[in-house]
């Protein structure tokens, strides 16, 4: 997945993703990446969220919605993203990882899987790293 997520001056929201989907994945599988709230969510009142990671499990508990949803009551993007990829491990033991913003320029590049690269530009100063996840049992 190449997974994008953006927030301008005037606090709008977008979120783009790109997959070539699982290996190995059943002919006519439609993954999470084309359907709205699973491979992706933009709402300029909340944020905008873009995963990668395992489709059935993203699409079962709706992911990026799910983050945004936590975002509504009030939590960071960081700790809307952890308590959504947590709540997906337990529920449905789904890895994946997630990049988010909010309309006021605060982000988060998190994972549950062994790793994910990530890159944020934000006025003019380019962040980058591969954030590590806490479920290592499987690769991603
Ligand atoms: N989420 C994608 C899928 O399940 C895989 C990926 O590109 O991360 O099709």
């Amino acid at each position: 997945t190449v997974g994008a997520v953006a927030a301008d001056s005037e606090g709008n929201v977008a979120c783009a993703t790109s997959t070539g989907g699982m290996l190995n994945k059943m002919e006519g599988r439609v993954g999470d990446t084309p359907c709205i709230g699973c491979g992706g969510y933009a709402d300029n009142r909340v944020g905008a969220v873009s995963p990668t990671g395992h489709g059935e499990a993203i699409m079962k508990v709706t992911l990026p919605r799910l983050i945004l949803f936590y975002m509504e009551q009030g939590k960071s993007a960081q700790d809307a993203s952890d308590e959504a990829l947590a709540y997906m491990w337990e529920r449905v033991q789904g890895l994946a990882g997630v990049v988010v913003v909010d309309p006021r320029g605060g982000w988060a590049a998190r994972c549950n899987s062994k790793q994910m690269m990530w890159a944020a530009a934000q006025n003019d100063v380019l962040h980058y790293g591969l954030q590590a996840g806490e479920h290592f049992s499987q690769p991603l």
